[in-house]
């Protein structure tokens, strides 16, 4: 992977960008209580902890609230962590993926609604990440946000930082593809093949692109401050692919990512 810097910079937002964990477990304990309103209105101690710990297995928002299913129902965090089977909780439940998803975004779109600042407070961006992304601005790298959540979500926070990356540049879940094709069309759409790096912090998504044909020159980088576990950087760390990146270095020059 050459040094110089990237033509374009994918970056996952949760676990990379912003540490949202108490707007996730806020929303998600909303969301759990729509899907299963005789539950205490109040999350019992211990919860956020817990959910925390294993929020790691996580891909998409829609199994955050089966994670609370989960922890609820007495799973261990070693099953979850070890043995996550988000489908089967939705059998149990007898609901559909999108279904929940749809009522984890309605549940935030009324808490903004209802106290923007509140929500905004929920979040919190990584230490110097927000001042590197604007020194990436007007440069020569273009800077790409993938994530599973809703674009519009990210957007805001973003905006609210005074960064705006513009729509085109912030691919989410309404982009409705998975993240190997959307860095596919990215790394495409580079006709200087000046590269393409990607950061992310769940290392099933970088060991998804690694087994993804024509991305075999995406540099893939696991963010060890994010939502992965002890093991998880270990095996980044004997991975001849992926390069386990710090966030020193990740708010830091681009040299300095893949110096060893
Ligand atoms: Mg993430």
């Amino acid at each position: 992977m050459p040094a110089s810097p990237p033509a374009i910079l994918a970056l996952d937002f949760d676990g990379v960008l912003c540490d949202g964990m108490p707007e996730y477990f806020g929303a998600a304990w909303r969301a759990w209580r729509r899907l299963q309103p005789s539950v205490a209105p109040e999350p019992p101690n211990g919860l956020f902890d817990r959910f925390a710990r294993v929020r790691p297995v996580v891909e998409g928002g829609w199994e955050m609230p089966l994670v609370i299913m989960a922890l609820l129902s007495g799973a261990s965090e070693k099953e979850i962590l070890e043995r996550w089977r988000p489908d089967a909780l939705l059998g149990t439940l007898g609901r559909a993926r999108d279904e929940i998803a749809a009522v984890l975004d309605g549940v935030r779109d009324e808490w903004i609604a209802a106290d923007e600042a509140d929500w905004l407070d929920h979040h919190r961006f990584y230490p110097g990440a927000i001042p590197r992304l604007r020194r990436l601005r007007g440069g020569p790298t273009r800077v790409v946000i993938v994530t599973t959540k809703e674009g519009r979500f990210a957007r805001q926070l973003l905006m609210r930082q005074g960064l705006d990356l513009g729509v085109e540049n912030v691919y989410g879940k309404e982009a409705a593809r998975p993240k190997p094709v959307i860095l596919r069309e990215l790394s495409e759409a580079d006709s200087a093949a000046r590269g393409l790096w990607f950061v992310e912090d769940r290392l099933k998504t970088l060991d998804a692109v690694k087994s993804t044909s024509g991305l075999d020159d995406v540099g893939l980088f696991l963010a060890a401050w994010g939502y992965n576990t002890a093991r998880d950087r270990e095996a980044a760390r004997r991975d001849g692919r992926v390069v386990l990146l710090s966030l020193e270095r990740f708010v830091g020059d681009f040299e300095d990512w893949v110096k060893g």
